[in-house]
């Protein structure tokens, strides 16, 4: 295999995409392991570049695939390129590939087929919760330590848990919630794996809004993983299987939209048309449904606001999640969906193109790089000064509150949701930082 080329005919990165880019470097102080390493092949340039190689019939070697596996697939490097380089596809083409066709070594084998038989799976998350509160109690950690697998699992498994609210008192959201007032909207709502899991009530928050702005709000409770941790790991024909099963669980709901509150999962929703465009049974519904996705603050913002807002006096910092920032271009409707709370001032955060180090299971895969990109990120969110970090991923939220921690630092952490929530309902702003 080590004298064949790179890629084969099923779907390679693509020449046209890699000669698209000039050199210019605009991209490279965006990048995340850039920033980190200041090596070029951990730069999107060195990466294209390598790419480049492999497209023109290269072999694939373990040096390419660790400067492929080192990319956190956070996307500034797209939002930075003057020249449009769509470096999304390219990295997707290149990880379907790799996984396809380079062999990891056994540990590495064992480490993704514990992520992906545990994390897109709702059910078999939540049934860890109770291990989990044991595990952080105990002092299991010391022996844990001794195994490669769960030192790295357990750590991000018992931050979800600390981090999560106890689950009784949380209710699972019936399968469909009235509008308040007259309806404006029907909306599928996808309730996410580490989101159904740990953090059910940004989910309840987010129907409450969506309520209370008139829609109808359709749950249907055996939904499943949208695929999003799958495709963004080179796995895609099970990504693929769980497109076709969400298309499956929200067909004939009659929804006119298909709302998400985890950016992440979004951003690979508006992608189900080209991850099924050559499934000839899907191929029209998958355009048909990635018509209709629409990240919750983008919806609220297209919708206009009907119900009255009640003042939150307190300072936010606002986080722009990669996804939702530089995958979807999201980042004017969550801010002034804040700014349109009477009392809430809105604080910038420095350098918010930079990733925070989560990036999916990046940050369980490479714990050392995650941990120093998330120290930046918390010096720079407690610079601000801020009484709240609001963000739209639950991946960012754990982040930043485990570096936060670290540092010795104290903020309160939720995702808009929640804000918009509290401001509707009138509740007062210790609501948000005495929630967790
Ligand atoms: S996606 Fe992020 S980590 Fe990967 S090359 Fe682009 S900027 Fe760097
Ligand atoms: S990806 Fe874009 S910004 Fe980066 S070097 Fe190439 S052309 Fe320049």
């Amino acid at each position: 295999m080590h004298d064949e080329p790179a890629f084969d005919g099923d779907h390679p990165p693509s020449a046209d995409i890699v000669s698209d880019c000039v050199h210019c470097g605009f991209c490279l102080t965006t990048c995340p392991t850039y920033v980190l390493w200041g090596e070029e092949m951990d730069s999107p340039r060195g990466r294209i570049h390598l790419i480049g190689q492999g497209v023109s019939g290269e072999p694939l070697t373990d040096s390419m695939v660790t400067h492929f596996d080192r990319c956190l697939g956070c996307m500034a490097c797209v939002t930075a390129c003057p020249s449009g380089v769509r470096y999304d596809r390219l990295i997707e083409d290149t990880r379907a590939q790799v996984e396809r066709r380079h062999s990891r070594s056994a540990r590495e084998r064992a480490v993704r087929a514990a992520i992906f038989a545990l994390f897109p799976y709702p059910r078999r998350l939540r049934l860890l919760r109770g291990p989990l509160r044991a595990y952080q109690r105990s002092g299991l950690q010391k022996l844990v330590a001794r195994t490669g697998l769960l030192d790295r699992l357990a750590p991000t498994l018992a931050t979800l848990e600390s981090l999560a609210p106890r689950l009784r008192g949380v209710p699972r959201p019936p399968a469909r919630v009235r509008a308040r007032g007259e309806r404006r909207a029907v909306v599928g709502m996808l309730t996410g794996c580490v989101q159904g899991a740990f953090f059910p009530d940004v989910n309840s928050a987010t129907v409450r809004v969506l309520a209370a702005e008139g829609c109808d709000v359709l749950i249907p409770p055996s939904q499943g993983c949208c695929g999003a941790l799958s495709v963004h790991n080179g796995r895609r024909a099970e990504a693929q299987r769980f497109a076709r099963r969400l298309i499956d669980t929200f067909a004939r709901t009659g929804m006119d939209y298909f709302v998400v509150n985890a950016a992440g999962c979004g951003s690979s929703l508006k992608e189900y048309d080209e991850l099924l465009a050559d499934d000839p049974a899907y191929a029209r519904r998958a355009a048909d449904f990635t018509a209709k996705v629409r990240d919750l603050s983008e919806l609220l913002a297209e919708l206009g606001p009907v119900a009255p807002r009640h003042p939150l006096p307190m300072t936010v910092a606002y986080h722009d999640a990669c996804h939702l920032g530089h995958a979807q271009g999201i980042r004017a409707q969550p801010r002034a969906l804040l700014r349109g709370i009477p009392g809430l001032e809105l604080r910038p955060i420095a350098d918010p193109e930079i990733c925070c180090g989560s990036a999916g299971v990046w940050n369980v895969l490479n714990p050392g790089p995650a941990a120093e990109l998330g120290d930046r990120k918390a010096k720079a969110v407690l610079a601000t000064g801020a009484e709240l970090l609001v963000t739209a991923n639950p991946g960012c939220l754990m982040q930043v509150a485990a570096a936060v921690h670290r540092r010795g630092g104290t903020i309160a952490l939720a995702h808009t949701a929640h804000v918009l929530d509290a401001s509707i309902r009138g509740l007062p702003p210790a609501t948000l930082t005495s929630a967790r």
